[in-house]
């Protein structure tokens, strides 16, 4: 870490901390050239990726049109609030653990399809229909003929 007064490459560290309840490091260091001590903070960059979408542009993640997504796939299905709260807190945890910056929105087109087959496999058909359209209808039909073939779980 560069001194901010001389740059200086060489600090110590001369007191360390957690702070935030835990989620930050304190850390007081001193400059071994000018002796200037200054203050720096740790924390794990846990920032949501920028999304790509099909035609190249980006945009920021926003999780009003996940919860949207998966609230148009579910409508009218038996399905509670806090299992679609609890998929969508999946999602997020996925993209913040892949630590990318920007993240194709093939990605979490795939992800919220595998949280809908989990949740109910109509839904799933109503997002998949779609969603994989502007993609490959045949892997498509191809997925509902599985889902036919499997029985519904109870
Ligand atoms: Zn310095």
């Amino acid at each position: 870490m560069h001194c901010p007064f001389c740059d200086e490459t060489d600090t110590k560290v001369i007191d360390s901390r957690l702070v935030a309840e835990g989620n930050q490091v304190r850390r007081r260091r001193e400059c071994q050239a000018c002796r200037e001590r200054f203050t720096t903070f740790e924390a794990a960059e846990l920032l949501m990726p920028r999304i790509i979408k099909q035609d190249g542009t980006r945009e920021p993640f926003d999780e009003e049109k996940l919860r949207n997504g998966f609230m148009r796939a579910l409508e009218k299905r038996p399905v509670s609030v806090e299992k679609i709260e609890s998929a969508i807190t999946a999602i997020k945890h996925y993209l913040q653990a892949m630590g990318e910056r920007e993240v194709k929105s093939l990605v979490i087109g795939e992800k919220v399809m595998h949280e809908l087959r989990n949740l109910d496999q109509v839904a799933y058909v109503r997002f998949a229909s779609v969603y994989r359209s502007f993609q490959d209808i045949s892997e498509f039909q191809e997925e509902i003929q599985r889902l036919q073939k499997t029985p519904e779980s109870p």
